[in-house]
C-alpha cells in the first residue's frame, strides 16, 4: 500500500538543462481509476517491461507515478539558440513514429528525454492521460530525494511486468545476489535489492 508523500521531490537530467519537482497537493481519483485500490499517491515500483528496458537501456527500472498536478518541469537553456522543445524532447513511443509532433495532437503514449544528454524524464501512457498521472523514471530523481524515499516509506514495493523480466535478472533478484555478494568492482558493497518485494506484487500488475 502506498504511503503519502510528505515533501517535495527534486529531479533533473544529467546535464541539468531539465529540472522538475513533485510537490504533494490536493488529489482526487478520476472515476474508475484502478489505482484507487492502492491508497494515496504516489506509487513507486520496479518495472520489467521490455519496451522500457530498451528505451532506458537498463536491466532494472524504477518509476514514480504521481498526479500530474504535482509535477512541475523547468527547462534551463544555456544559450538563446536552445529551445524548450530541444531540451525537453518529446518522442512518440511507437517505433514507427520517431517524430516530435506538437503535444496537442497526441493521444497515445509519449516519452520525454533531454535532447542534449539523453536522460529519460517522463512517460505519459494512455491511462496517465485519461486519469491525470505522470510516470517519472526513478533514476532521474536527484540523489537527495532518492535517499529520502526510504524514510517516507516510498521505496519500490512491487514489480510490474515481472513476466517480461530477463530470466537471470529474476533469479538474481529472488535469490538475493543483487545484495552485493561476490565480486564488486570499485565502491562499497551495500545492501541492495531485496527479494521480499516480490510478494507485494498486486494481482493487477503481474503482467
Ligand atoms: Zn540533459
Amino acid at each position: 500500500m502506498a504511503t503519502p508523500l510528505t515533501t517535495t521531490l527534486h529531479g533533473s537530467c544529467y546535464c541539468k538543462r531539465n529540472t522538475y519537482t513533485i510537490t504533494p497537493g490536493p488529489f482526487e481519483f478520476a472515476p474508475g481509476d484502478p489505482y484507487k485500490d492502492f491508497g494515496p499517491p504516489p506509487y513507486v515500483y520496479y518495472d520489467h517491461c521490455s519496451d522500457c528496458r530498451k528505451l532506458q537501456s537498463s536491466l532494472l527500472l524504477g518509476w514514480i507515478r504521481a498526479p500530474r498536478s504535482w509535477y512541475t518541469h523547468t527547462t534551463h537553456p544555456r544559450s538563446t539558440s536552445e529551445t524548450d522543445q530541444e531540451i525537453f524532447k518529446l518522442l512518440v513511443s511507437s517505433s514507427s513514429s520517431p517524430s516530435s509532433p506538437s503535444s496537442s495532437d497526441i493521444t497515445g503514449p509519449t516519452r520525454n528525454f533531454c535532447g542534449f544528454c539523453g536522460t529519460h524524464l517522463l512517460f505519459l501512457g494512455s491511462s496517465c492521460r485519461r486519469d491525470g498521472w505522470v510516470e517519472i523514471p526513478l533514476g532521474s530523481l536527484d540523489d537527495g530525494s532518492l535517499e529520502m524515499l526510504e524514510g517516507m516509506g516510498l521505496k519500490p514495493d512491487f514489480h510490474t511486468w515481472w513476466r517480461s523480466a530477463i530470466g537471470w535478472v529474476k533469479r538474481d533478484l529472488v535469490e538475493g545476489r543483487a545484495k552485493g555478494e561476490g565480486k564488486c568492482w570499485r565502491g562499497e558493497v551495500e545492501e541492495g535489492v531485496e527479494g521480499e518485494g516480490l510478494e507485494a506484487v498486486p494481482e493487477g500488475f503481474r503482467e
